[in-house]
């Protein structure tokens, strides 16, 4: 297929060439060719990026895969139903965070006490991180939410439940950004045949 990119010279965007190659697409640099005649699109870039980078694709009929976090995803939601074009969001493209969501939700039903610990390399634009926000709806116990920017992080989350001696800890690690290449390939997979709208959250595809 042919896909339009937007942030491919980003630390997640120019993992996501090579591998989009290699499993047979055809990439063109959005920012520089647009999305015309693309079959979709995937946008990882900035939060004051991406509504615009939409707004494009939704204009040339293309769905899109978003990784941008950030953002407000009920306008992006709203204009896609509008335009009758399915776009898909997830939080957290790895497979291991899926789990660590559902985890949580889980053990927040026996231990509804809970903080998450949100740890990310330093710059990232966004606190806390849309997948802490995602994890604390779905645990539905409203747990403050601690974000940590430091060099040497890539992106780390710790849910850690309080009971009655004892405590429960659900981690998970990206140790490299290679992490989010399966969870962004199967996505676009998918993406054209996902309703019209906005459909969020890996675990909807799986
Ligand atoms: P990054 O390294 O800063 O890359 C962003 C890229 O977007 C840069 O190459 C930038 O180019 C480009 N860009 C900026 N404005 C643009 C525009 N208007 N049109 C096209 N390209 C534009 O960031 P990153 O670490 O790759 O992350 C990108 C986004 O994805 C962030 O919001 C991050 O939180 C999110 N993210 C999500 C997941 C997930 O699983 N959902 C995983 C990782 C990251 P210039 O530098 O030239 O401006």
């Amino acid at each position: 297929m042919r896909v339009a990119l937007y942030g491919a010279g980003g630390k997640v965007g120019s993992l996501l060439v090579p591998a989009l190659e290699a499993a047979g697409h055809d990439v063109v640099d959005a920012r520089a060719s647009g999305p015309s005649g693309c079959g979709a699109a995937i946008d990882f870039t900035r939060p004051d990026a991406v509504v615009a980078n939409v707004h494009a694709c939704l204009a040339a009929g293309v769905p899109v895969v978003v990784g941008t976090t950030g953002f407000d995803l009920d306008e992006l939601d709203r204009a896609a139903r509008a335009a009758g074009i399915p776009c898909f969001h997830a939080p957290n493209f790895a497979l291991g965070a899926v789990l660590m969501m559902r985890f949580a939700e889980e053990a927040a039903r026996t231990f509804p006490r809970a903080e998450i610990v949100e740890l990310h390399f330093e710059g990232k634009r966004d606190a806390p991180s849309g997948t802490a926000k995602a994890t604390a709806a779905r645990m539905g116990t409203n747990p403050v939410i601690h974000s940590v920017r430091l060099p040497g992080l890539v992106a780390h989350q710790e849910v850690i439940f309080g009971g009655r001696g004892e405590t429960l800890t659900i981690r998970h690690d990206t140790t490299s950004r290679e992490a989010f290449v399966p969870g962004v390939l199967l996505a676009l997979e998918r993406v054209r045949d996902l309703p019209a709208g906005l459909t969020v959250g890996l675990e909807e595809l799986l």
